[in-house]
């Protein structure tokens, strides 16, 4: 296998499957289309899953230094502040290793993934590079850039999120739905924040939630709000919102709620409508296949999309890494598939549990959890020792 491995996309999938790739002796070039690697979005949750699979890849010193361990949680009364039971109290958070969740900044995460890959292959990072088409013949795939490029590999992965080019070009094209969701997300530095953080947790009310958490060793507090809305469209986190329309969010609300709100930074609170897509029956056609967003882009109600990139691109890598009779005619082929095998089935499970959530977000406090993955299945998984049969 001399040609690399092409993979379309640096975000945490892109970076995650090319880090992978390369520790199992596997070259590989990634084309990102921004001029910059990262995104100014905010924290982010990685849970026990996601902390295995990097941990395989090395950077399990380098997460513990930056990221930040949860408290035990709990599901908030909205208005009284009350520790909530049935399907949103989080009776789970006590049989899970604290040490094996991080909050983490996002940029902060890219920043990690980047510096990994490069220090393997200080070229394997191509900015500017926006992909527009792939065509496959006997021996690799060529890829086809904006900027006049065009590139050939072993292999092609695509990792360039819910509105992926190389899923239209495998599977057509078909736009996303927009779910009626919007998430505003906004960082409260923690000297404003410190009076309405006494009790950890996320308050749940009708038809919104607002979740907390810190990242940056304390010094930032994250905070992530569901609401609905028929009207806003557009994805991103380009949109702003006014403090005022922040607090008309929440008229009625705990003080604790309030006063986060009062203190988001102005011109600080970004908003992202949110989409969603069925769950697709298979990712991979000949050389090509898809990993992350691009193959399940899930909502983000149980904080999973990450998590669920990272141990596809755990997997994307054992499976170069163990595929038997290397060098033959559809070696390439043979790992795609068995990658494909070992992750689709969990990942569309999660695709859907992610949406059951968000059912439940809008059936309020009261609504009842009919998981279709249990607590176990979901956290217990190890990404870098699930079986490849
Ligand atoms: C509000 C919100 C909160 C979330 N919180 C969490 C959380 O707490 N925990 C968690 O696990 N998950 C969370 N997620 C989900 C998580 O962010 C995603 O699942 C994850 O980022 C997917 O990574 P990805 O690399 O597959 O896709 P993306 O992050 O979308 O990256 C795709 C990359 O491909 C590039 N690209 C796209 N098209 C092209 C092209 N044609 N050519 C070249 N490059 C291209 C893009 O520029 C981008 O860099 C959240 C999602 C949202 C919306």
């Amino acid at each position: 296998m001399n040609d690399p491995v092409l993979i379309v996309g640096g975000g945490i999938g892109g970076l995650t499957a090319a880090l992978a790739l390369q520790r199992q002796g596997v070259r590989v070039e990634v084309f990102e289309q921004a001029t910059r690697i990262g995104d100014v979005g905010a924290g982010i949750s990685l849970g026990p899953t996601a902390s295995r699979g990097l941990y395989s890849l090395g950077l399990e010193a380098s997460l513990r230094a930056t990221a930040d361990t949860p408290r035990p949680s709990a599901a908030l009364h909205f208005q009284t502040r009350e520790v909530l039971g049935g399907s949103f109290a989080d009776r789970d958070w006590r049989a899970l290793d604290q040490s094996m969740n991080h909050h983490i900044h996002r940029a902060d995460l890219y920043e990690l993934l980047t510096a990994a890959v490069r220090a393997q292959d200080a070229d394997a990072i191509h900015l500017d590079h926006v992909f527009l088409d792939f065509s496959e013949d006997r021996d690799g795939v060529t890829a086809e850039f904006a900027n006049g490029r065009r590139l050939r590999g072993c292999a092609l992965i695509g990792c360039d999120g819910i509105r992926s080019t190389v899923r239209a070009r495998l599977w057509g094209s078909e736009d996303p739905r927009f779910t009626g969701w919007v998430v505003y997300r906004f960082l409260v530095p923690m000297e404003r924040a410190q009076p309405y953080m006494s009790t950890a947790g996320t308050f749940v009310g009708p038809g919104r939630s607002l979740l907390r958490y810190t990242v940056r060793h304390g010094s930032l507090v994250n905070c992530v709000t569901f609401v609905r809305s028929e009207t806003l469209r557009g994805e991103g986190w380009s949109q702003r919102a006014s403090t005022e329309e922040l607090l008309a969010l929440f008229p009625d609300w705990h003080p604790d709620v309030r006063g986060l709100a009062a203190n988001a930074p102005f011109d600080g609170t970004a908003k992202w409508a949110l989409y969603d897509r069925d769950p697709l029956p298979a990712w991979t056609r000949g050389r090509t296949t898809l990993l992350g967003d691009a193959a399940h882009p899930m909502l983000p109600f149980l904080g999973l999309g990450a998590a669920t990139t990272i141990e596809d691109a755990v997997v994307l890598g054992r499976a170069f890494g163990e595929a038997a009779a290397v060098g033959s005619e559809t070696w390439t082929q043979d790992c795609l598939r068995c990658y494909e095998r070992a992750r689709l089935p969990r990942a569309n499970t999660l695709l859907l549990e992610s949406r059951h959530q968000g059912q439940i977000f809008d059936d309020g406090p009261d609504g009842e959890r009919r998981p279709l993955m249990s607590w176990e299945e979901r956290n217990h998984y190890d990404p870098a020792t699930a079986s490849l049969a």
